[in-house]
């Protein structure tokens, strides 16, 4: 009989069971997890997970067992990975781009030339912003040797949903990255989107902006999204260095002032600016995945985080991979991936 790979899902949540996901497509290993999302405040698989459970099986051809809305347990077990022109649909506005992270490793090692589209969220808050793959975590993973194109076709916000995007992958491996330093600062900007909400929303958010960084109004911009796809709106910045690009973002909520959302992605880019750590807390985890399937590869971020350990956790019990978690002083923790036989 086949080994079988035991999970814990209590000790994370829905990234534990992606990485679990996209692991076991990649490796061809079974896994059964238990205790999915226990700790959160609704567990088990919401509809992005169970989506994300889906669209993987469908893309390896595996069997399952338990995958059901509310579920806490699930069997997986892979056949081989199928390119394809694939169509998921989430139903809710549940993050499509954290279904997309799931499928994209095995896409990229699929024997031919793959195409998906996925409907649900792009701008969730608790996930990558659209914006945050196509300006930070994508080039990265191109620049290891991903032959992956991404579009942005509808915006979708909570609790609408009703957004798509379309990744086309080219089979390619992936090889180390090394970003231990930024490099020089080139520039910054910001974009405060809106759909079918007041203009003063976006005025507001950029003013506060430029009174807190002091950036030029070249820098500041108001993006207008159809009114249908609203309400929405998201204040996304971005800061381009020699050597990585991050984007910072924050969500508009009903009673919470611009002001006091502008302020939050302010407060996260300070963070990381005042550190001397390569990525940000959100990067970092993103780039865990990528840099083990390299086989490879190093960063600093400015702390050890719970997604980056429960993570780390998961990819070390599928592929022969341990990481090198070394404080650098201050706010710098420098993480490599080496291999183990
Ligand atoms: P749960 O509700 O169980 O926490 P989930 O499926 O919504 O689960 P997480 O396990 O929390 O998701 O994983 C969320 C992922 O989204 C992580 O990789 C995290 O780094 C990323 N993420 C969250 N916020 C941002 C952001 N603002 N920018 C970029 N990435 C983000």
């Amino acid at each position: 009989m086949k080994e079988i790979i035991e999970l814990d899902g209590a000790i994370g949540g829905g990234q534990v069971l992606r990485s679990a996901l996209s692991l076991s497509m990649v490796t061809g290993r079974a896994f059964r997890i238990k205790q999915i999302r226990a700790r959160r405040s609704r567990p088990g698989l919401l509809r992005q997970h169970l989506t994300a459970v889906m669209a993987a099986a469908e893309v390896s051809g595996a069997h399952l067992s338990g995958a059901h809305m509310g579920s806490q347990s699930l069997s997986f077990e892979p056949g081989a990975i199928r390119a394809g022109d694939y169509e998921f649909a989430i139903g809710t506005a549940g993050s499509s781009t954290l279904v997309l992270q799931t499928l994209l490793p095995a896409l990229l090692r699929a024997p031919q030339a793959s195409r998906v589209t996925i409907s649900g969220g792009t701008h969730n808050p608790l996930a990558p912003p659209t914006d945050f793959l196509l300006r930070s975590w994508l080039p990265l993973l191109r620049r290891m040797g991903g032959d992956v194109e991404l579009d942005l076709v509808r915006h979708g916000f909570v609790p609408a949903g009703g957004g798509e995007v379309e990744v086309r992958v080219q089979p390619s491996s992936l090889m180390r990255l090394d970003l231990c330093e930024r490099g020089e600062a080139i520039s910054q900007q910001a974009l405060a989107l809106t759909a079918g909400l007041a203009p003063t929303v976006a005025q507001r958010e950029l003013s506060q902006v430029a009174k807190r960084l002091n950036w030029p109004a070249e820098a500041l911009r108001p993006v207008t999204i159809d009114p249908a796809r609203g309400p929405g709106n998201v204040l996304l910045l971005e800061y381009v260095f020699e050597h990585v690009t991050e984007v910072f973002s924050a969500f508009g909520q009903v009673s919470l002032r611009a002001e006091k959302v502008a302020d939050a992605a302010i407060n996260q880019a300070a963070d990381w600016l005042r550190s001397d750590a390569a990525v940000a807390e959100h990067l970092a985890d993103q780039l865990l995945l990528p840099m083990a399937l390299a086989g490879g590869g190093s960063f600093t971020t400015p702390r050890m985080t719970d997604h980056l350990r429960s993570n780390i956790e998961v990819i070390e019990l599928f592929l022969p991979v341990r990481f090198d978690c070394r404080e650098e002083g201050g706010d710098r923790l420098q993480i490599e991936v080496l291999q183990t036989d």
